[in-house]
């Protein structure tokens, strides 16, 4: 018997996925991150606060999994993310000539970021209080703000059916605030 794959199989459940599998992958993750963090940003201004808490991340989370699942475009939309992000690399090495002329832009942009440590007192100050920052619920009637104030049932009532579903569900379940 020379075919020792069985070996490296361990529990058995392991999937073997093709490069394309894995950028696919990475582009639906990369999406779901990005419309989590969009509507957290959205939801805490909605909610009248400064600070996104981690509280709203996990919200977000649960929100963006039950869209995510139902839409026949999410891959689609996955796809076209990872073209822009290839396509902002391809630009970014053609761009060594173009930074050198707008080199000295970013020194004044620098200048800016030294004039600002005079501030740095009255920053420290402001950052206290918005640590302190207590958890409101958006009153608002959009249909993100809608959602999570009715959130716990919208959670429960979802029964994800796909392999990915199931696993959204379960690790979103996992965090606890
Ligand atoms: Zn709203």
């Amino acid at each position: 018997m020379s075919d020792y794959s069985f070996m490296k199989a361990g529990s058995g459940d392991e999937i073997q996925l093709s490069e394309k599998q894995i950028e696919e992958m990475q582009s639906l993750i990369l999406l779901f991150a990005e419309n989590t963090f969009k509507n957290a940003a959205e939801y805490v201004k909605h909610a009248k606060r400064n600070i996104i808490q981690l509280r709203d991340i996990h919200n977000c989370m649960k929100v963006e999994a039950m869209v995510f699942c139902q839409k026949d475009h999410t891959l689609q939309e996955a796809k076209k993310l990872l073209q822009e992000i290839k396509n902002e690399k391809t630009d970014e090495d053609d761009d060594d000539e173009e930074d050198d002329e707008n080199d000295e832009e970013d020194d004044d942009e620098n200048d800016e970021e030294e004039d600002d440590d005079e501030n740095d007192e009255e920053d420290d100050e402001n950052d206290e209080e918005e640590d302190e920052e207590e958890y409101t619920v958006s009153q608002c009637s959009c249909p993100l703000c809608g959602i999570i104030r009715d959130l716990d049932q919208y959670w429960d009532a979802w029964k994800p059916e796909t392999p990915l579903e199931i696993s959204l569900k379960k690790n979103i379940d996992k965090f606890n605030f």
